[in-house]
C-alpha cells in the first residue's frame, strides 16, 4: 500500500490546454496502475491558466476520498498574495490539510521572519507545513533561499509546528539528514529527485545519496515519506527507486504510508489494501 504525499494538478505541458479535471483523470489512472491508494495534491505558489487556484482544485476534486489538498502559498508577489483569513477558513473547514511554502521560487528564504503567521496558524490548527528544499530547476528562482539547513531555524523557533522538507534538500542530502536527525518536528518527502523516469546511472547515484542519509539518520522511518512529484516524475519508475532502498518491512511501511497517514490525518481505513484494524503507529 502506498500514499504519494507529493503530486500536482498543474499542467506542465503548456502547449496543450488541460483542465484540472483532465489532469486529475490522468492522476487517478497513474494511481490505479501503480496501486497508490491516496495522494496529497500540492497547489502552486502562482495562479496561471496552467496552475489552478486552490479553490478551483477544491471545487473539482476536494471531496474525493483518494486525495488530500495542501495549499501553496503566494507571498512575495505584487498581486494575488495568499489571503491569510481565507486560508484559515479553508483549514478550519477541513478542506485544506496543510500549507506548502515555495522559498527561492517566491523570493524569500525559509527562515524569513514574515512567515511567522503561517507557522502560528499551522501550530494552532495542527497542520503540517511543507517546504520546497534544494534544487529549483527554474533559473529565475534563488536556490540559496531554499537550502535545507535554513529549515533548522524554523524547527527550533517553532517546535510545535510539523515541517516537511520536500525533495530531501537535493543535492544537499546530508544537510537535510542533519536537520532531520536533530529535530523531531521535521519530516521529509523523497519526491522529485529526477525528472520523468530515472536513467539507470542516475538512479544508482541517487540511491547512494539517499542510503547515506538513512545511514546517518539511524532510524529514518518516522520522518521520511514516499512521494513522487507526479506529473513531473513517472510514478512507476519512482516506486522502483523506492523499492531499491532495501528497507526492512516496518521501515518500508512507515515510509510508504504510515507516517503520511498520521501527519495528514488520512483515514487509512478507506484506502484499498489496508487491513481494517491497522492504525498508524509511526
Ligand atoms: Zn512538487
Amino acid at each position: 500500500m502506498l500514499i504519494d504525499c507529493h503530486v500536482h494538478l498543474n499542467n506542465y505541458d503548456e502547449e496543450r490546454e488541460r483542465s484540472v479535471r483532465d489532469v486529475a483523470h490522468d492522476l487517478f489512472e497513474a494511481m490505479a496502475a501503480n496501486e497508490v491508494g491516496h495522494a496529497v495534491v500540492l497547489t502552486s505558489y502562482k495562479v496561471t491558466p496552467h496552475r489552478p487556484h486552490v479553490e478551483t482544485v477544491l471545487e473539482t476534486v476536494g471531496d474525493d476520498p483518494r486525495l488530500t489538498v495542501v495549499e501553496g502559498i503566494r507571498w512575495r508577489a505584487d498581486r494575488e498574495r495568499t489571503d491569510l483569513f481565507n486560508l484559515e477558513e479553508r483549514v478550519r473547514a477541513g478542506r485544506v490539510k496543510g500549507i506548502k511554502l515555495y522559498p527561492g521560487y517566491d523570493r524569500y528564504p525559509i527562515n524569513d521572519p514574515s512567515l511567522e503567521s503561517f507557522f502560528r496558524l499551522a501550530a494552532k490548527c495542527d497542520i503540517p507545513v511543507m517546504i520546497h528544499t534544494g534544487d529549483t530547476y527554474a533559473k529565475g528562482a534563488k536556490v540559496r533561499q531554499a537550502h535545507p539547513l535554513l529549515v533548522d531555524d524554523v524547527a527550533v523557533d517553532f517546535p510545535d509546528v510539523k515541517l516537511v522538507m520536500c525533495h530531501l534538500g537535493n543535492p544537499w542530502f546530508l544537510d537535510a539528514a542533519q536537520v532531520l536527525y536533530k529535530n523531531d518536528n521535521v519530516f521529509a518527502d523523497i519526491s522529485g529527485l529526477t525528472l520523468g523516469d530515472f536513467s539507470a546511472e542516475f538512479e544508482r547515484y541517487t540511491l547512494q545519496r539517499v542510503r547515506e542519509m538513512i545511514h546517518y539518520m539511524g532510524d529514518p522511518s518516522r520522518q521520511l515519506m514516499f512521494g513522487t512529484d507526479w506529473p513531473l516524475v513517472g510514478m512507476k519508475s519512482y516506486i522502483k527507486f523506492f523499492q531499491s532502498l532495501e528497507l526492512g518491512p516496518e521501515e518500508r511501511d512507515n515510509i510508504a504510508w504510515r507516517t503520511a497517514a498520521q501527519l495528514f490525518k488520512i483515514d487509512v481505513t478507506r484506502l484499498p489494501g489496508t487491513p481494517p484494524l491497522t492504525q498508524p503507529t509511526a
